[in-house]
């Protein structure tokens, strides 16, 4: 293996420590903690596990977390009525509501329920056209990581060849968005994308956001080349990545883990677009 692994899970508890040290201030200027709620819908076992992480971390930086379990047979009027509850509540600053939904809940609906100030998942199409045109909103936090992770370790991307794999609302799009606004010259693949290692030879930035284990392997990738994997598959071998590790390793320059990689930055990511999200909502600069 020659290449270097980029600690995630490091970076991002550095992050959450420097969120951390803003609490305080805003919370002398505006007389509150920033807060952030968040929904589960059912027993989803990942999903529990996801929203237990995100309120301890939202406590451990000093920040108000509010959970609200539901039960799986919960309405969308319900689930709606308590989303309208958190937008009028002033003491939330963001919102969360757990993905995936049951089945019988309009996913698109609650979404766009959440008002777009207090979206700090980023997934209302009024922050995906902000992102889209360049004006100031909530990005995705999952390709924000990923963002902070690839100029942390090339410093500018300006120039440089990316490959997005998957072309998600939550992962892929906003991914591609922010590497075009970083000046990368950006490629998105996907399903139907004929030859993908053919891309992959080129790219200098490879993120993978497919959902299938051990998917790109080694030798479709550029010797050098800097890859993000976003993909968490549960295998009978634990949790494994979109991208063969192993066979990756020992071509590119350097590679996130899994885990260990973008799932904490994710979280990390969270917690920022909270701040950011109680500072704005306070009518309060931010130092930093
Ligand atoms: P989706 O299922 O929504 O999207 C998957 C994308 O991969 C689609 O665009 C799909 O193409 C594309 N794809 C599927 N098969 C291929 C193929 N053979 N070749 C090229 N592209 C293909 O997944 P998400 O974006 O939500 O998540 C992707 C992965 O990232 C998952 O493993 C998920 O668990 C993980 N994830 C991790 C997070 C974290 O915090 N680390 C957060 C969110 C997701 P098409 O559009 O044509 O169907």
């Amino acid at each position: 293996m020659t290449a270097e692994i980029i600690d995630g899970k490091a970076f991002a508890a550095g992050l959450r420590a420097r969120i951390a040290t803003l609490v305080p201030a805003f919370e002398a200027a505006a007389g509150r903690v920033p807060g952030l709620a968040v929904v589960l819908v059912g027993e989803d076992p990942a999903s529990a596990v996801y929203v237990r992480s995100k309120g301890k971390q939202t406590r451990e930086a000093g920040m108000a977390s509010f959970e609200h379990r539901l039960p799986a047979d919960t309405t969308q009027a319900e689930l709606l009525a308590l989303v309208d509850q958190l937008n009028a509540d002033a003491s939330v600053d963001g919102i969360l509501v757990q993905l995936p939904l049951p089945k019988h809940i309009d996913e698109q609906a609650v979404l766009l329920r959440i008002s777009p100030e207090k979206d700090v998942d980023g997934f209302h199409p009024v922050n995906a056209g902000r992102l889209a045109t360049g004006l100031e909103g909530f990005v995705p936090c999952t390709p924000l990581g990923c963002l902070m992770l690839l100029q942390d370790k090339l410093g500018s991307l300006s120039g440089l060849d990316a490959v997005v794999i998957g072309r998600s609302n939550i992962v892929g799009k906003p991914m591609a968005a922010l590497l075009t606004k970083a000046s990368a010259t950006v490629t998105v693949a996907h399903s139907r994308t004929r030859n993908l290692p053919h891309y992959l030879k080129h790219a200098d930035i490879v993120v993978a956001a497919v959902g299938i284990p051990h998917f790109v392997k080694g030798e479709w990738l550029k010797p050098g080349a800097t890859v993000i994997d976003v993909g968490i598959n549960r295998t009978e071998n634990g949790l494994v990545g979109d991208v063969d590790f192993e066979s990756a390793a020992s071509v590119v320059g350097a590679i996130t883990p899994v885990p260990g990689g973008v799932g904490p930055m994710t979280i990390a990511c969270l917690l920022r677009n909270t701040l950011v999200a109680a500072h704005r909502n306070a009518g309060v600069a931010l130092e930093a």
